[in-house]
């Protein structure tokens, strides 16, 4: 809705709050309140909230309208209570990308100076993976925690990580749904109401973004990441959060595994020290981790590249290692697995994808990675297919890498054979070859804060 148009007279009522909408009026708090309300508690049927999202999706809202909505969607439910939380709670969100788990690091990371991340994370999305499926890859591992589980593990280990219970923001799960058949999703103000109001209702003090852009990521144009980043540290900031948001490149994978397991043993090997191969992957990892630590008033936005220094050194230290391995006890998890990541599911065969050519990498179609590690078995096509730990994807070549036609670009982890032929080529037209050397774009692209 344009800015600066008068706040609505319209009464109070779901034709009120339309008829606004339609004339892009900008909507009051009690409007935004009483519109969420109804729709939760069914006394607003799905056909106003079907239009309320068209109309939404058309004429945009005013970061002001977007603040009330994420609040009334946060307020649609319960939020959790970390009073019994000692000291200052932060958490990071990513926007989603391929061997995008940068949690496993950011979290225990902070932990060891002090604060505590009360992580609650979704599952995989479309060709994208997710936290908990990652997660549960290790033996015994239990995303589904209690409120007191919560509190407790943060309060001894430093950090949690977690499923969201219904009954977090209903309100976001009623929109979703009606979002996913009326063509509706792509709304900026949509996506960050649905994100922060979990954010919210998770309750950290500071908060992270990282919005991925690129060839692997939701938002793939850098003007709607943008936009999507400044809107969520807007919705942060205008309810009480110290918030900030990165924009990072998903032109390629963020690392070289692909798959749950696969994606657990990059992380033991990040945390355990080693760095080869995984440049890009500790590069977001530590950016992410330095803002929280000024959202944690232990360095500020000018003491930047010592903080990204003190966590390199922090990093190689082993000490999150400890704390990452204290969690996956916390929660239930084999530890063993941690400490030898070959007792994770392991496929039951490897098989190479070869080059069809001869050059340089000059692109990733990263989406088309990620779709091939959901034919694989990692990911899910449907809401009900079950997933399997154990396969997935190691890359081998990135962009500005130089290949020759038959050298490996990739090691599939495979234990369901049926969509192989599918799978090799998907990757194999994935990558696009350049006769002339190519240079990899930015990494970190812009912060917002
Ligand atoms: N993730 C969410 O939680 N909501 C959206 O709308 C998009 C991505």
């Amino acid at each position: 809705m344009p800015m600066g148009n008068p706040i609505t007279q319209n009464p109070v009522t779901a034709r009120g709050v339309l008829d606004a909408v339609k004339r892009g009026q900008e909507l009051t708090k009690a409007h935004v309140d009483y519109f969420v309300r109804g729709v939760v508690d069914g006394s607003i049927p799905n056909y106003q909230a079907a239009a309320f999202l068209m109309a939404v999706r058309m004429g945009g809202m005013s970061d002001r309208e977007t603040a009330f909505l994420t609040q009334a969607m946060t307020n649609s439910g319960r939020c959790l209570d970390l009073s019994g939380v000692r000291g200052v709670t932060v958490d990071k969100h990513s926007t989603g990308g391929i061997s995008d788990g940068t949690s496993f690091i950011v979290a225990p990371l902070v932990a060891t100076y002090g604060l505590r991340v009360p992580m609650m994370s979704g599952r995989g999305l479309g060709h994208t993976g997710g936290t908990l499926d990652k997660l549960e890859a290790i033996p015994g591992f239990r995303t589904s925690l209690a409120e007191e589980e919560v509190v407790e593990s943060l309060n001894k280990v430093g950090i949690a990580i977690f499923g969201q219970t219904s009954e977090i923001a209903p309100a976001d799960k009623i929109f979703y749904g009606l979002r996913d058949v009326t063509e509706t999703v792509d709304s900026i103000p949509l996506i960050a109401a649905s994100i922060m109001s979990k954010k919210l209702a998770e309750g950290a003090s500071g908060l992270v973004m990282n919005v991925t852009t690129g060839s692997g990521a939701f938002m793939n144009q850098l003007d709607e990441a943008k936009k999507l980043a400044e809107t969520m540290v807007s919705i942060g900031k205008q309810s009480g959060r110290r918030a900030s948001s990165v924009i990072t490149s998903m032109d390629q994978p963020l690392g070289p595994y692909v798959g749950n397991a696969l994606e657990i043993r990059q992380a033991i090997e990040v945390l355990t020290g080693v760095t080869h191969r995984y440049k890009n992957f500790i590069s977001v990892s530590v950016e992410l981790a330095a803002h929280l630590l000024v959202h944690g008033g232990i360095y500020t936005f000018d003491q930047m590249e010592g903080a990204r220094n003190d966590l390199r050194a922090k990093l190689a230290s082993g000490a999150a290692l400890k704390v990452f391995r204290d969690m996956v006890e916390a929660q239930g998890g084999d530890v063993s697995a941690i400490e030898d990541p070959r007792r994770l599911p392991q496929a039951s065969k490897t098989i190479d994808v070869l080059a069809t050519g001869s050059g340089y990498v000059g692109a990733i179609n990263t989406t088309h990675i990620g779709l091939a590690s959901v034919y694989l078995g990692a990911g899910r096509e449907t809401v009900d297919t079950k997933i399997d730990p154990a396969v997935g994807i190691e890359v081998f070549k990135f962009v500005g890498d130089r290949v020759v036609e038959n050298e490996p670009l990739a090691r599939l982890y495979v234990n369901d054979a049926s969509r192989l032929e599918e799978v090799q080529t998907t990757i194999q037209g994935a990558y696009t070859l350049s006769h002339k050397e190519v240079s990899p774009g930015e990494l970190i692209l812009e912060t917002i804060r």
